[in-house]
């Protein structure tokens, strides 16, 4: 691919800038109209003479991405973004309203590998990693589309952030620096289904991000039947990635655990998460799980879920249940993209 100058940061833009015998304060004003003003074209940006953008538009492609569908929730607002990527790929991005502020939750990759049972994200398979640009353009895209500033990120949607880890670190340098939107690391939260070494490499780069481990179970067997993951990462090696990582870091690992009916919600299970986040200190968050209609799964009931939070509470895990955002639209994350994909096969 042609140089993606979006991806780049203020240093490497610099160095481009100067190799194409351009005055250096012109990579600050150009980085400034893509990571701070937020600009979806070169046209837009008004203090670079023509003769320059021309060659721009000429040289480097300029990652902008388009709306193919925008659901909103009418009980609480949730917008639900399909975005189009330049090569004809789609993308889902996620727009949440809280008290707090503003939170997008954005995909890593095109579809995913890791074959989770209860995901709609994996159904299809893995496309591609997403570049930092096209990660970093969801977030710009529903500024400009919702006029609010976006105060919290979370990489929780399509795709493992751990395989697409060089990106992701792109992405979150370009997100958090002083000369872009400058979004706090705390308010950044990245997921992953316990890929261990990247856990371990992620630790050793001193950010203070939040690492959102997807547990989802607590013993190796009952999570090979969920998680596919397991069966290369056992559990003893993934508590202790944890315990390195808040060792490094000190910042509180959250365990993600969706709460399936019959398969993970029994006194047992509490009692063994509790067993497993007391020690290492870990927030846990309760997912009722989004039931998606090509896997049987079941949502645990209400009952079941209070249950499940108060032996917890009980044994001084600090829980909370996550809030179901959206439930009105396409909740479950990857089937908005599926649907597109079916209609347009279906055409
Ligand atoms: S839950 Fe995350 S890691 Fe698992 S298949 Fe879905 S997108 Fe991939």
């Amino acid at each position: 691919m042609d140089t993606d100058i979006k991806s780049m940061t203020l240093e490497e833009l610099k160095t481009e800038m100067e190799r194409q015998g351009e005055k250096s304060f012109r990579a600050g004003q150009l980085y400034d109209w893509m990571h701070n003003k937020l600009a979806a074209s070169y046209e837009e940006m008004t203090n670079i003479p023509l003769s320059l953008r021309k060659k721009l538009e000429d040289q480097y492609p300029y990652v902008s991405l388009k709306p193919v569908e925008i659901q909103e929730s009418r009980l609480d607002g949730t917008r639900k973004f399909l975005f189009a990527l330049s090569d004809g790929n789609m993308v889902e991005s996620v727009w949440m309203k809280y008290k707090h502020g503003n939170s997008v939750c954005i995909s890593s990759q095109v579809g995913c590998k890791m074959g989770c049972r209860f995901c709609a994200s994996t159904l299809d398979g893995w496309e591609r990693n997403l570049l930092p640009s096209e990660m970093l353009d969801q977030i710009y895209a529903i500024t400009r589309l919702t006029g609010e500033r976006v105060s919290h990120v979370v990489v929780m949607g399509t795709g493992e952030p751990m395989d697409n880890f060089d990106n992701l670190l792109t992405f979150i340098h370009i997100l958090t620096e002083e000369h872009g939107l400058h979004i706090s690391q705390r308010n950044i939260t990245v997921s992953t289904c316990g890929i261990v070494p990247k856990m371990k490499e992620l630790a050793e780069k001193g950010l203070s991000i939040t690492l959102a481990l997807s547990l989802h179970a607590t013993t190796d067997e009952k999570r090979r039947k969920l998680m596919p993951v397991a069966e290369t990462y056992h559990m003893d090696e993934l508590m202790d990635a944890c315990a390195y990582y808040f060792e490094k870091t000190g910042r509180r690992i959250t365990f993600e655990y969706s709460l399936v009916a019959g398969v993970n919600d029994t006194p047992g299970d509490a009692m063994q998460l509790s067993a497993l986040a007391g020690p290492l200190n870990c927030h846990v968050n309760l997912i009722p799980v989004n039931p998606i209609k090509e896997r049987t799964y079941r949502q645990s009931g209400q009952a079941e879920i209070l249950a499940f939070k108060n032996k917890l509470e009980k044994n001084k895990i600090n829980v909370t249940v996550r809030r179901e955002m959206g439930r009105d639209i396409d909740g479950a994350c990857g089937q908005l993209r599926r649907r597109h994909i079916y209609e347009e096969k279906s055409r």
